[in-house]
């Protein structure tokens, strides 16, 4: 069974999404297991300490190294095989192959949720991959791990319900956008679904398709 586990500060921002729907039902049919591991029990001192002023000046507060390094040991010591991933808009740039690839791999990841202005940068000693979800700057990389554990559990055969249904979508041979989709009723309240799709005539729908497959930029 493949793990993913999220090193975070805000363990509670996963129940949501690892409680509900298709990740729920992976865990449910033992195709994954998602956990989380609890930054702050490996937090220094009395308050349990995890973040500390950068050296040379600057605003805000970085993730210390013992912490996060002493999580990743505890994740590697239940997952030994695991890569390492950690959330940073520096990393690559996450996209549908490497979720394809993330999924066909046969080890598990131990994601680093970074926090404040960020962490320590010694713990990338630990790190195998680092990954961004996109050029613009979010408060921590739970919203990022979240994002890459989804799109790679659905991909995941047994997952989704029908085999088909990974395979027509976006993005799945690295650029074509799925077309626009109706279903009943044929007409809502004056709103039609475009007639050619009620036609019949499968290479005109195929056409349509194909024209309509288009990003809005
Ligand atoms: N000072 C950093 C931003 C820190 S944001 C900078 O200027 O680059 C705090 C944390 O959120 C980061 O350490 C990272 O773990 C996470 N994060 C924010 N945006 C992200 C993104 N686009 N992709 C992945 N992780 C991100």
């Amino acid at each position: 069974m493949k793990k993913f586990q999220v090193i975070t500060l805000f363990p509670e921002m996963f129940t949501g999404v690892f409680e509900n729907s298709m990740m729920w039902k992976a865990q449910k049919d033992g195709i994954v297991e998602l956990s989380t591991v609890s930054l702050r029990e490996f937090g220094l001192g009395p308050r349990r300490q995890v973040d500390d002023t950068p050296y040379g000046g600057g605003d805000g507060m970085l993730l210390m190294i013992e912490p996060l390094w002493n999580a990743v040991m505890k994740a590697k010591e239940l997952d030994p095989t695991a890569k390492v991933l950690l959330m940073t808009p520096r990393g690559q740039r996450w996209r549908q192959s490497l979720a394809q690839e993330y999924s066909e791999a046969p080890h598990g990841y131990i994601f680093i949720c970074g926090r404040y202005e960020g962490y320590d940068e010694r713990i990338l000693e630990l790190v195998d991959a680092e990954v961004s979800v996109g050029d613009y700057v979010l408060t921590g990389g739970e919203l990022p791990a979240m994002t890459i554990i989804d799109s790679v559990v659905r991909l995941i055969p047994g997952v989704l319900g029908g085999a088909e249904s990974a395979a027509i979508e976006s993005f799945s041979d690295g650029e074509t956008l799925e077309f626009p989709q109706y279903t009943r009723p044929e007409s809502w309240d004056g709103r039609n679904v475009p007639a050619v799709l009620l036609s019949g005539n499968h290479a005109a729908i195929a056409q349509w398709r194909a024209d309509n497959s288009t990003r809005k930029i």
